[in-house]
């Protein structure tokens, strides 16, 4: 008898260029520059042309505006999920209160709702912070899910890495003090756990970003498309081991993607400062799609939502 297929799932978070700039410190963010009209086309194609339908956490603020807007439509006509992936995009979610989470759920669901799509199910954090004020919000405001946790110990290297020329002040590096999680976060777990909130509501599934088992190191695209500029091969073959690792675990695996695995510096101007804005976009697409099919040879690929009903609808 063959055991049944595990089921995995893809997500897409759709940081904008501003997003990138705003947590970078630029103050050129807030003119909101905005690559939307580039890389909606280029994710469609990447999942539709294998069929996958992925969930798409959209920033609420992004949902407002007109390139936005057509965006959020797209991706809901071409069968993906779209989540909440918060208002403001500020990677420091931790120092809000919880008048102030209630306010940034809410505006991103208006907006998105506004925008053509279902009232969202589930949540990511930007920046893998995820208090437990959000916790709380999110069971009172019916969310089935959550995905912003990042089960790894390495988030103070790559916090370091990602802002290593960064002309932050003091007070802006306190408040990214919690973006990528600290070493703590290695402890977290790997497999999908229910969240219960203390003022209510159903339970929320945590669906982690999934790290390489016991390593606990990244395996999302960004981290393959890093290694890739060093090694293509060395590339290609630790992300099949994190595969064999999980099925060996029978782990379904939870992908991230980002816009940046899509598109490179001609459509990202200021974003330079970014790893891998160099690398030709078709080589990213390339890889980012032999990765997908290497999944979808192996398990059945869903978006979050859909993975969560999956383990939660036994
Ligand atoms: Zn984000």
């Amino acid at each position: 008898m063959t055991a049944a297929r595990l089921v995995a799932s893809v997500s897409f978070d759709l940081d904008n260029l501003w997003c990138y700039l705003k947590a970078y410190g630029d103050p050129d963010w807030e003119r909101r520059p905005s690559y939307l009209d580039a890389v909606i086309p280029a994710m469609i194609d990447l999942f539709g042309s294998r069929g996958i339908r992925s969930t798409v956490f959209v920033v609420g603020a992004d949902a407002v505006r007109d390139d936005g807007a057509r965006a959020v439509a797209a991706i809901a006509k071409a069968g993906h999920e779209v989540g909440n992936h918060s208002y403001e995009h500020e990677p420091w979610l931790h120092h809000y209160t919880r008048e102030q989470l209630d306010d940034e759920l809410a505006a991103t669901e208006r907006a998105l709702e506004a925008a053509g799509a279902p009232r969202p199910r589930g949540f990511r954090a930007p920046g893998y912070s995820l208090p437990p004020l959000l916790i709380d919000a999110l069971a009172h405001r019916g969310y089935r899910y959550d995905a912003s946790t990042l089960p790894t110990w390495i988030g103070p290297i790559l916090r370091a890495y990602y802002f290593r020329g960064a002309r932050l002040t003091p007070g802006q590096r306190a408040t990214r003090g919690e973006m990528f999680g600290g070493l703590i976060d290695g402890c977290r777990p790997i497999r999908p756990f229910t969240w219960r909130g203390r003022y209510g509501g159903g339970p929320v599934l945590e669906i982690p970003v999934t790290t390489f088992p016991l390593l606990r190191i990244p395996i999302h695209a960004s981290y393959i498309l890093r290694l890739h500029q060093a090694s293509p091969r060395l590339a290609k073959a630790y992300f099949r081991a994190a595969v064999r690792a999980c099925q060996a675990v029978r782990l379904g695996p939870s992908i991230l993607l980002h816009p940046t695995d899509l598109l490179d510096h001609r459509a990202a101007p200021g974003m330079e400062f970014f790893p891998t804005m160099a690398v030709p976009s078709a080589q990213k697409r390339a890889l980012v799609g032999w990765m997908l099919d290497h999944l979808a040879a192996r398990f059945d690929v869903v978006g979050t939502g859909e993975h969560t009903r999956r383990l939660t609808d036994l």
